[in-house]
């Protein structure tokens, strides 16, 4: 069971890939199948299940893209 719930603003992310380099257990990417509004390849959590939720994703997105929530 994952340890928490991570939700993604999408539309407000740019991409820059700051979320996918703090992911201690490497399990955010960037959606090379999909582009958001803006333009970008927007982040997402690609195995939730191992999800820790320490919430390094959301302290390290510069737009406040990334909400973490312990369950
Ligand atoms: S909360 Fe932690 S383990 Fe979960 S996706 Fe974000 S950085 Fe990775
Ligand atoms: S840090 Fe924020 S803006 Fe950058 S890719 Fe991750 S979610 Fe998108």
């Amino acid at each position: 069971m994952p340890k928490g719930t991570v939700r993604f603003s999408e539309e407000r992310c740019k991409g820059c890939g700051l979320c996918v380099e703090a992911c201690p257990k490497h399990i955010v990417a960037l959606d090379a199948r999909r582009i958001n509004a803006k333009g970008y390849n927007p982040a997402y959590v690609t195995e939730m299940e191992k999800c820790i939720a320490c919430g390094f994703c959301a302290m390290m997105c510069p737009d406040v893209v990334i909400r973490v929530d312990r369950s």
